[in-house]
């Protein structure tokens, strides 16, 4: 019993947030992890999708009326978006686990209370709790 004066000098600078459990922490890592995988998988395939039009386009375009042509470019560029927007998401998650190796993610940019893990899975560049958006929209 003579060393227990060690659970005491796990203390934080005074005021500072609420700390998250390492295994909060986890969770919240294992729920970017596999959004980050899922964002990939989504990736791939919308890249595999554009690929398949552009081929698409070189080996039939001859055949092709102009409208046909207009569909098949449109589709493409739609692709392209969305192939953009989901790198985009892919990035957040990414920023996300770096910021929480940093211990400055998953906090409430208004009233500093840690974020749901649930709520961070679902939406990870989530920067306030639901209560704070609520107020937010509210406006
Ligand atoms: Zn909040």
């Amino acid at each position: 019993m003579a060393k227990s004066a060690d659970t005491k000098t796990a203390g934080r600078k005074p005021g500072a947030r609420a700390t998250r459990t390492a295994a909060e922490t986890e969770k919240i890592r294992a729920a970017l992890a596999a959004r980050r995988e899922e964002l990939r998988g989504e990736y791939d395939q919308t890249l595999s999708e554009i690929t398949e039009l552009q081929r698409d386009r070189l080996t039939d375009s001859a055949g092709d009326d102009q409208a046909d042509t207009g569909t098949k470019t449109f589709e493409r560029e739609q692709e392209i978006s969305l192939a953009n927007s989901i790198l985009e998401r892919i990035n957040q998650v990414e920023r996300a686990l770096e910021r929480l190796d940093e211990g400055g993610y998953g906090w409430c940019e208004r009233c500093g209370n840690p974020i749901p893990v649930e709520r961070l899975a679902a939406f990870p560049s989530a920067t306030l709790c639901v209560t704070c958006k609520q107020l937010e929209e509210r406006r």
